[in-house]
């Protein structure tokens, strides 16, 4: 495990702070802005920055770590949070000097919130969203079919097609305008107080000091591998939390078993997490990244739904622990898609036996 305060710190945090908003946050008609203003206290808003612009700087398994923590207390506060630090990341790595200096340290500080706008790119077919040159302007026009975080974000990490196939990303400031326009937020069964829209661009003009970078089709594959691995902690912060509550619950004395059998699964595949993260594994031993996350997906899935079975009817009230984070699970399985991780998902719910009979 990697050895970081701020990994205890986003414990302490999801645990003393989060968890007891969690349910009162899931049924809430807004975002979680007490919960991120928390977070921005404790530096966590800034650990994809470098210090140099006022961030942590974190490797990417102590993001991973304080994101599973974070997401153990609370899925809407994480679903909404990983929005900002995926963006910082994408800055960060931008060539843009001016664009950073300018942004990442509002950013790290919490005084600017930034939220994405790029999963539609992951979609076969016609861009939903193109971009055209005009000089050395970029020039978006579509709709980005999913943007969480609408009235909390001030600025979006937005991205669409060129003519030649690469994507254009930039950091575009939000507000309704002629060229921008958000649709209400969409009614979810998971996340419904993340303010998800859907993002009309209308000839949306973007001059170059708002360009983050473009991507080839082949970097942006290789950049899907790293956030499968990411998002895992999605999925164990789910498993754990759903461990934890079930603990709370009793539930360790009445099904040992089920307990102790949950535990040691998610440190295993934990630890396959971590060696694939770890820059002293070799590349031919790191195991399958789709794969990975798969399992994750499929752990959070069964350990939240074990939680649902040992609170009984209980379980189905809307703001039960359990259900919760259930709901939370089943949309940690579609973040992110792709058609291989739709595959490895659905490969897991399989049933192979075929001595099962009625
Ligand atoms: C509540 C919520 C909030 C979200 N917020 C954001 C956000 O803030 N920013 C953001 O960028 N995204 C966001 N997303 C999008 C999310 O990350 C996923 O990309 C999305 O849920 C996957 O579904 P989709 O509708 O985009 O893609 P779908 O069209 O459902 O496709 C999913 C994947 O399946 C594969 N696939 C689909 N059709 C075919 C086909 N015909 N042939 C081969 N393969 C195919 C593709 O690889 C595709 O990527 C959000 C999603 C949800 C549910």
């Amino acid at each position: 495990m990697p050895d970081d305060s701020i990994i205890e710190q986003a414990r302490t945090i999801a645990s003393q702070f989060l968890a007891p908003r969690a349910a009162q946050a899931d049924q809430a008609a807004e975002p979680p802005v007490e919960q991120i203003s928390r977070l921005a206290e404790a530096g966590m808003l800034g650990l994809t920055i470098p210090p140099q612009f006022g961030g942590e700087g974190a490797s990417p398994n102590v993001v991973r770590y304080c994101l599973a923590a974070i997401a153990s207390g609370c899925g809407l506060t994480a679903f909404v949070y990983y929005q900002h630090i995926v963006g910082c990341r994408h800055l960060a790595g931008s060539s843009n000097e001016a664009l950073k200096e300018r942004m990442l340290p509002a950013l790290a500080a919490g005084s600017l919130i930034c939220s994405l706008a790029f999963s539609h790119l992951r979609r076969p077919g016609p861009p939903p969203l193109r971009v055209r040159t005009d000089g050395d302007d970029w020039i978006f026009d579509g709709t980005a079919p999913w943007m969480t975080g609408w009235d909390l974000a001030d600025e979006v990490l937005l991205a669409g097609v060129l003519a030649d196939g690469r994507s254009a990303w930039a950091l575009v400031p939000l507000a309704d305008s002629e060229e921008l326009q958000a649709s209400p937020p969409a009614r979810l069964c998971a996340m419904n107080a993340s303010a998800t829209v859907s993002l009309e661009c209308r000839a949306l003009r973007v001059e170059p000091q708002r360009h983050v970078k473009t991507m080839t089709p082949a970097e942006l594959a290789s950049d899907t591998v790293r956030s499968n691995i990411f998002f895992t902690a999605l999925s164990l912060g789910a498993a754990r939390g759903a461990v934890g509550w079930l603990r709370s619950s009793g539930a360790s004395d009445q099904f040992p078993d089920l307990v102790d059998a949950l535990d040691r699964e998610i440190a295993s595949v934990h630890a396959a997490v971590d060696r694939w993260d770890d820059p002293a594994t070799p590349t031919d031993e790191r195991g399958d990244a789709t794969l990975l996350r798969a399992r994750c997906i499929d752990l959070g899935v069964r350990a939240a739904n074990a939680a649902v079975v040992v609170g009984g009817g209980a379980a189905n009230g809307i703001e039960h622990p359990a259900q919760r984070l259930f709901r939370e699970a089943m949309v940690y399985s579609l973040i992110a898609q792709t058609r291989d991780l739709r595959a490895a998902t659905l490969d897991l719910l399989i049933l192979r036996d075929e001595g099962v009979s009625a």
